[in-house]
């Protein structure tokens, strides 16, 4: 693993977090929550964490995490799709490859901590042969998303599966998600972009044999956008590297009109394309971070008003596949044990998830009679 990001020692985010707390019954939350949920953050994050609120309630533990209706593994469910380590397939034409399951910093709101805060062992090399072998064969797939955790993380594993999933004739399209560029810009050399540029391979004589490599992004707050993160942005873009902004609608942070539209005019003028507006997932210990789906279309209504490169995606995502939100939706709304879920019919067939998944729907899922998956999502509070 590379260690040009170093991370800040244990016992000093502990004595960030505690000063946070109002008394000591508050130090004890904290310090149940750090047991389950460590506390990790960069150098570089912990001088922006002093300066800015919207930066350091993302990244430091409230005492509210405590309180919880969300689930424990909102991204597991439905995952663990593939025998290989480190690959999954939900979808019929993408895959989704994991070489390293940790991150240098946690996201207090991260969806997938059950799997990001644990310590999962990465994927070996002989794991990574394995995976691409097996993608070699899903000719249905063109696709894949190399995820985390953060896969800069480890610098020369990524490099090992690129090389391999270029020899793959299938795959055209790939996409590297990442907060790195938040976390530790300066992970991002010259000598680092260029060789991530050399993986975009157009063929002017044949397009649909052309590749390409993106990276997805994750901002979500005006406040992050600081001139080294910026200006590593733009080693990338201005080395004909998409980036792509997933922004995650966080209570109390960015669950505002105002705040919502000067990110993405931000983001639209550094060359980043506004992308998904994303729901607070139901992870626990996130519920004092999640807003109503409701109050995201609201906010989502307003950004309609502008213009198109600057409105993203708005989705939540149900453990079996995202939902994707328009002006005009309307929400179905049921209760159980007090918890408000938001009901909702799938674009996805129940037959084909069973056939690519290989596994049964997740909880709170079942087959509609015309075959497709009919979810529910818990939703957030506005109070
Ligand atoms: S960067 Fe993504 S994967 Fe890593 S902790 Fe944050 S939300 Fe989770």
């Amino acid at each position: 693993m590379d260690n040009d990001f170093l991370r800040i020692q244990d016992d000093v985010c502990t004595d960030m977090a505690h000063g946070l707390a109002n008394n000591e019954s508050e130090k004890k939350a904290i310090d149940s929550i750090l047991l389950d949920n460590p506390m990790r953050i960069t150098p570089y994050l912990k001088k922006l964490i002093v300066k800015y609120d919207s930066i350091r309630k993302q990244f430091l533990p409230s005492p509210l995490e405590a309180e919880t209706h969300g689930t424990a593994t909102p991204f597991e469910e439905g995952k663990k799709t593939s025998p290989i380590y480190g690959l999954e397939r939900l979808y019929r034409d993408r895959v989704l490859l994991t070489p390293h399951f940790d991150c240098p910093a946690y996201c207090r709101f991260c969806y997938k901590k059950s799997r990001v805060m644990r310590n999962r062992k990465s994927m070996t090399l002989a794991d990574i042969d394995l995976a691409v072998a097996e993608v070699g064969k899903m000719q249905d797939v063109r696709g894949a998303l190399i995820t985390g955790g953060d896969p800069f993380m480890d610098k020369n594993k990524l490099f090992y599966l690129l090389d391999k999933l270029m020899t793959l004739e299938n795959i055209k399209e790939i996409r590297i998600g990442t907060r790195m560029l938040l976390n530790s810009p300066h992970v991002f050399t010259d000598e680092l972009c260029d060789k991530l540029a050399s993986y975009i391979r157009p063929n002017f004589n044949d397009a649909s044999k052309s590749k390409y490599l993106a990276i997805n992004v994750h901002f979500n707050h005006p406040d992050e956008l600081q001139p080294e993160v910026l200006e590593a942005c733009h080693k990338l873009t201005s080395r004909g590297i998409t980036l792509r902004n997933q922004t995650v609608l966080l209570k109390g942070i960015n669950d505002d009109t105002k705040t919502m539209k000067h990110l993405f005019h931000l983001l639209l003028r550094n060359n980043i394309i506004v992308y998904y507006m994303n729901h607070c997932m139901p992870v626990a210990g996130s519920d004092h971070l999640r807003t109503t789906v409701q109050k995201g279309l609201d906010i989502y209504k307003d950004l309609c008003t502008e213009s198109s490169c600057s409105i993203p995606h708005y989705v939540y995502a149900p453990s079996g596949g995202k939902v994707h939100v328009g002006p005009d939706t309307t929400f179905d709304y049921s209760n159980e044990n007090g918890l408000n879920l938001v009901k909702v019919k799938l674009l996805y067939k129940a037959a084909e998830f069973r056939a690519i998944a290989k596994k049964e729907l997740p909880p709170r899922h079942s087959e509609t009679e015309d075959g497709f998956i009919e979810g529910y999502y818990i939703d957030g509070t506005d109070n």
